[in-house]
């Protein structure tokens, strides 16, 4: 959607961009259709895609013109309606399920695993969010999304490194990350202050933690990572004299295993 059209869909509907909903809508025509692309690039006829966050649907229109099934989940009542009347017939169809509500607890209760999960994220869930992709029981093949640099980083990041903390560890214990492409907050309608980022997310062939272990591992890592100046041995039930950051996430897991196995 272009700047013109997204600010008629919203003036038509008296409605304006809500910071608390993290509402920054993407304007940018040829980024929408490559990160579109993107999202769904190699996936079979027919299989299902989850975008969280549709808002005004510059995505959406172009996931829609693939031969898949699009599930759509925006919390936003007056932005749904919109939606709503904007892909009546993809919805009559049955090619667009569109539900309203907050994609932290329609995800968990999805009726069958999708093969793509993604979304322009407002970046006040981006974290939970992933927090909920780990409990997945079936991961998608892929997630992929648009958020805050800063939390890509984070997923991105490695040992010794002011940014590698406890959701680096989970995720990289889950998936392998890929910072595809930056983005300037020019791109966005309001411009957010902060960079954005295209993340990739692949599942990890034979995970070596289970999705049914990944609570009491997360538990671990979080206790780990909750004071980063302590020791290991002063957090957790370990003879271990470094601290959190300096683990790379094959030895949070053996370090992990180790605490399970005296339980
Ligand atoms: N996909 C659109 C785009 O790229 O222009 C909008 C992206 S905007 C960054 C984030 C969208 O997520 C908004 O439509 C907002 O209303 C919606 N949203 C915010 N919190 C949500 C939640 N908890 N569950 C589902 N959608 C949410």
């Amino acid at each position: 959607m272009t700047l013109t059209e997204i600010r008629a869909a919203l003036d038509s509907r008296g409605l304006r961009p809500l910071k608390q909903l993290g509402q920054n809508f993407l304007h940018d025509q040829n980024l929408a259709a490559w990160l579109a692309e993107k999202a769904v690039e190699g996936l079979n006829p027919g299989a299902l895609v989850v975008e969280i966050g549709p808002g005004l649907g510059a995505l959406t229109s172009i996931l829609l013109e693939k031969n898949l099934r699009l599930i759509a989940l925006e919390k936003d009542r007056g932005l749904s309606n919109y939606l709503r009347d904007r892909f009546r017939s993809e919805i009559a169809s049955g090619k667009l399920d569109l539900r309203e509500g907050d994609a932290l607890q329609l995800l968990p209760k999805l009726e069958a695993s999708p093969a793509v999960i993604c979304g322009n994220l407002p970046y006040y869930i981006s974290t939970p969010l992933l927090m909920e992709g780990l409990k997945l029981s079936g991961p998608p093949a892929r997630l992929f999304f648009l958020m805050q640099k800063e939390v890509g980083l984070r997923l991105a990041s490695v040992s010794g490194n002011k940014t590698y903390g406890a959701l680096s560890v989970l995720i990289q214990a889950a998936y392998d990350v890929s910072l595809v492409r930056t983005l300037p907050g020019s791109v966005f309608y309001p411009p957010p202050d902060v960079e954005s980022v295209a993340v990739q997310l692949t599942p990890v062939a034979s995970p070596p933690v289970q999705p049914s272990e990944r609570k009491s591992f997360a538990a671990v890592v979080q206790r780990g990572f909750s004071q980063r100046r302590k020791k290991l041995s002063n957090l957790l039930p370990v003879e271990d004299e470094r601290r959190a950051e300096h683990l790379t996430p094959a030895e949070w897991i053996a370090l992990w295993r180790g605490i399970e196995k005296k339980n």
